[in-house]
């Protein structure tokens, strides 16, 4: 069976009217599987729920577990109008939240974090799929718990989830149109764990890699990938059609419409990403394929948080072997490298993540000087700039003429420029390459 994969973020069930304006999205004659996020809101309290389990506020957990709880009464009562979908409505609750008050009595450690970590996603699927059958809609609730797992790596286990999947859906002939969680699985050892925050739209691309889908239609509440981030600069357009490369480029640096690492499990299967937006449906969106449409810059993103370590070593001079000592280094610390330049002297690089700069650091000054700076940005400039075209480096450039550039990366593929700027100059930066290179 074809099924199309429909993901529909926080905010898209984020209220009794948001949950029940997905039938109109949902429930037609195409085949589907919808994958759904928590009510927008509820991770984050789960999170600060295990916050307080950690440091033992046992008192103050009960106050969030019940704050939340009685946050999903309201939800129920709203959603629900018949008292035997309440009562069900009810029931879930309970089950639920009793679970997470279970926690508070006990030793709390990492599993039992993403224990209740899951609940949103389970809460958010059974009441649609309770709603849906007051509605007299016939669904299927898949439990992601059942088909969605890691390997011994933290990678999705392709193999092991296809065929639990297929095996799951063959229960079902009759059926065409099912939900699942998005964001939850199991580990290699088969406990709870999840795909890491915002982790749903990770969900939908695994299983539509694993269902070979016609189509993934990742659901949020702005109408596609835009040029510029909207947040920041006034003008913005949404964009009609992007490579894999380009959304993956975009998504990793800092378009927040899209997670990351939805674009691989996709891509590798030649799957179709359309993103879609709950509030204007008859939006076109943005179309994620294949294709290498249309020459030139298509759009921005700027990633903050940024560190830029620059190591100089007179070793480096006319000597081969340097940079795999480098490299080596960030390697043993499981730290990837996002952008590089180099001089015959000395090389520049960035990592997003401080976890293991001291020890990074420490090992790099065996071999070399090093200056750290952090709080540096990434604007990723992304679209088809073929090498045998000019002009493309130099557009960039002129917009940026005013701003300090810490470091300059072209070439590394033909889809993608990308400058570093210190964070002061991101607004002014992402203004002027709206201005220069989209005429806003
Ligand atoms: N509910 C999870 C989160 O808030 C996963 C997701 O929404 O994608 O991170
Ligand atoms: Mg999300």
């Amino acid at each position: 069976m074809n099924l199309l994969i429909q993901k529909f973020g926080g905010t898209s069930v984020g209220s009794p009217q948001r949950i029940k304006a997905l039938v109109n999205l949902t429930v037609n004659s195409t085949p589907k599987l919808v994958v759904l996020s928590a009510m927008s809101g509820t991770t984050n309290a789960l999170v600060e729920i295990c916050e307080t389990l950690y440091t033992k506020e046992h008192i103050k957990a009960g106050t969030l577990i019940k704050q939340l709880e009685d946050k999903y009464h309201t939800v129920i009562t709203e959603l629900f109008s018949t008292p035997a979908a309440l009562d069900k409505g009810k029931q879930l609750l309970h089950q639920h939240f009793d679970y997470i008050r279970g926690f508070t009595l006990d030793m709390f450690t990492a599993n039992e974090e993403k224990a209740i970590l899951a609940q949103g996603e389970l809460l958010s699927t059974a009441l649609y799929h309770f709603y849906l059958e007051e509605q007299g809609i016939a669904s299927v609730l898949l439990p992601a718990l059942q088909f969605m797992r890691l390997d011994a790596n933290d990678e999705p286990d392709m193999a092991y989830i296809e065929e639990q999947l297929k095996q799951l859906l063959t229960n079902y002939p009759a059926h065409t149109f099912f939900i699942t969680q998005g964001y939850i699985c199991r580990n290699a050892f088969g406990e709870i764990d999840n795909l890491k925050r915002g982790g749903s739209d990770y969900t939908a691309s695994i299983i539509g890699a694993a269902l070979r889908s016609p189509e993934i239609q990742i659901w949020t509440d702005i109408d596609g990938m835009h040029n510029n981030d909207p947040r920041i600069v006034n003008k913005t357009h949404p964009i009609q059609q992007l490579s894999f490369d380009e959304a993956a480029e975009l998504a990793y640096f800092g378009a927040k419409i899209l997670h990351p690492t939805c674009i691989l499990p996709a891509q590798k299967r030649n799957i179709p990403v359309r993103l879609k937006n709950t509030m204007q449906p008859d939006a076109e969106g943005t179309l994620i394929d294949n294709q290498l449409s249309g020459e030139g810059i298509k759009a921005i993103a700027a990633k903050d948080g940024i560190v830029a370590i620059n190591i100089k070593s007179e070793r480096m001079l006319l000597a081969y072997g340097f940079l795999r000592a480098v490299f080596e280094i960030f390697e043993r610390h499981k730290t990837p490298i996002d952008m590089i330049t180099t001089s015959e002297v000395a090389v520049s690089l960035t990592i997003d993540s401080s976890a293991h700069l001291n020890d990074i650091l420490a090992e790099l000054k065996e071999i070399a000087t090093v200056q750290v700076e952090t709080d540096q940005t990434i604007i990723s400039i992304v679209g088809q700039l073929p090498k045998d075209k000019p002009g493309y480096g130099y557009k960039v450039l002129d917009a940026l003429q005013h701003i300090p550039l810490r470091m300059v990366s072209y070439g590394g593929s033909s889809s993608n420029i990308s400058v570093l700027v210190n964070s002061v100059h991101k607004k002014e930066a992402l203004m002027a390459l709206n201005k220069g290179l989209f005429g806003y």
